[in-house]
């Protein structure tokens, strides 16, 4: 008899009452050797034609538009507003990695040396794509794109919280491709792990959280040829300098707090401001902090959403609970719209808090700032370094934090949420390695390689 499979329901995070369709871990095993047996046709087979099976699986997509984003919505919370731009962001990802695969994995001659020479790019082989709840398919789906186009086959492990819609989304993406080019493979830590750390998989791209990620890096230390792509946390800072935009400011560090109730990686968790203008900006804060209400995240007018479980909820309420002054009080909202579910309202705490640990939920820490150094060391003393927000009119002033902050994405006057596909996105420090996230990830889904040519070499 084989071993009973785990399976597993979710609730509904904006209705409790409504229980998702059971979801049953797959074995891992047999998704391995399907992907090793597809590698070797895929990678040989010609680039455009693996790109028309990327672009059919870009319009199978397309079509399910709005159903995958309802499904999103439901699974994880998110407001459907932007879960349907996280659709919008699938999609078009497909076409900005066909134009980025076609420019790196051409082969290219190399003039000057003593033979006639060329750099080429050659697949990897299988690799994992290991997924959060929190962008259940765009972070993945990204991943997943390049790693199609540079030739590899790709075994999909989503998270357990957004298991529904990720099979959604494999649905309609498996039959565009050749069988074992595109696989989906539920199931949890034990599952992911299984199919990470496996020798026949040549690359691995996590996004998750941090400790999960040095775990993963610890097991694959010694196979130094398979690469691990990693896209973890941050502590990301809204730095508000004294001739900023304060309505600019205030609403755009409000939206860094809200979004996705948190949880993004890019999330706005500290607030340092120009200590002359502290109670200005605290009250304009406040005030565009009351656009995010918690909300039915089906509902086209919801801005705030609840979290994703009981666990971040227990999370939310231990920092809630913490003795600090507050400038706004976080509270947990037992329903919202008649529905039961893991409602918050987000808040503002005054003073420092460790920067070593992700919050992840709409909680931001607010402190003042003296002068340029001061607004710096606050800035890098957190080891996450994924982005960071200047507020200031001052164009010289804002690219002297640009060659001072430690982080991956630098932003004037935007939210540190701002990061649109067209450009790489990722971290320094613990936020990270390479740049899966983002524009031209598909160069790290292959292997470079020279190839020379001896004299006389081809004479028969
Ligand atoms: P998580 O680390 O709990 O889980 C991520 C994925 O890893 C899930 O699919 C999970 O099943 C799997 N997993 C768990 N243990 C594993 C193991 N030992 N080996 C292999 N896989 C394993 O993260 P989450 O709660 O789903 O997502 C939130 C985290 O993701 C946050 O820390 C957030 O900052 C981060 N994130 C980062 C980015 C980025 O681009 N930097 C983007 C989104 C989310």
């Amino acid at each position: 008899m084989p071993d009973a499979v785990p399976c597993w329901r979710n609730l509904s995070p904006g209705d409790l009452s409504f229980e998702l369709p059971e979801v049953c871990a797959t074995p891992v095993e047999p998704a391995i050797e399907l992907a090793v047996r597809a590698a070797k046709s895929w990678s040989r087979m010609p680039m455009e034609d693996r790109f028309s099976c990327l672009r059919k699986a870009q319009e199978h997509l397309a079509g399910q538009k709005e159903e995958l984003a309802r499904g999103i919505a439901l699974e994880t919370g998110k407001p459907i507003t932007e879960a349907r731009g996280e659709l919008g962001a699938v999609i078009s990802k497909f076409d900005l990695t066909i134009e980025d695969a076609a420019a790196e994995l051409s082969r290219r001659e190399i003039s000057g040396g003593p033979h006639p020479a060329w750099v080429r790019q050659v697949a990897r082989g299988p690799a994992a794509v290991v997924g959060p709840f929190n962008f259940p398919l765009h972070l993945a789906n990204g991943a997943i794109a390049a790693h199609l186009a540079a030739g590899n086959p790709v075994i999909f492990k989503p998270s357990p919280l957004a298991a529904v819609v990720a099979q959604s989304y494999a649905d309609l993406v498996t039959p565009c491709f050749p069988p074992g080019v595109f696989q989906l493979v539920q199931g949890g830590a034990a599952e992911g792990r299984a199919v990470c750390v496996d020798p026949r998989i040549r690359a691995v791209c996590f996004t998750g959280s941090l400790p999960v990620g040095r775990a993963l890096a610890r097991e694959l230390a010694e196979d130094f040829s398979k690469d691990l792509a990693l896209e973890l946390g941050g502590r990301n800072p809204v730095i508000v300098c004294e001739d900023a935009d304060l309505d600019l400011a205030a609403r755009a560090a409000a939206d860094g707090i809200s979004l996705t109730c948190g949880q993004r990686c890019n999330a706005t968790s500290r607030i340092l401001v120009a200590e002359s203008l502290c109670d200005r900006f605290t009250e304009k804060l406040s005030v565009e902090l009351k656009r995010y209400r918690p909300g039915d995240p089906l509902r086209d007018e919801t801005t705030l959403g609840p979290l994703i479980n009981d666990a971040a909820l227990r999370r939310f309420e231990e920092i809630a609970n913490q003795r600090a002054e507050w400038i706004t009080t976080p509270r947990a909202v037992a329903a919202a719209d008649g529905k039961r579910g893991y409602y918050v309202e987000p808040g503002i705490r005054l003073g420092a808090a460790r920067t070593d640990v992700e919050s992840f939920v709409p909680i931001a820490d607010f402190e003042v700032f003296h002068d340029f150094d001061d607004a710096v060391a606050l800035a890098n003393s957190s080891p996450f370094g994924l982005s960071a927000a200047v507020f200031t009119r001052d164009q010289k002033l804002f690219w002297r934090f640009a060659d001072e902050l430690r982080a991956g994405n630098i932003y004037a006057n935007l939210p540190t949420t701002f990061s649109p596909s067209t450009l790489p996105f990722g971290g320094l420090g613990w936020s990270g390695n390479g740049r899966p996230g983002g524009r031209g990830f598909v160069r790290f889904c292959s292997v470079e390689q020279a190839i020379q040519l001896g004299k006389n070499t081809f004479h028969c």
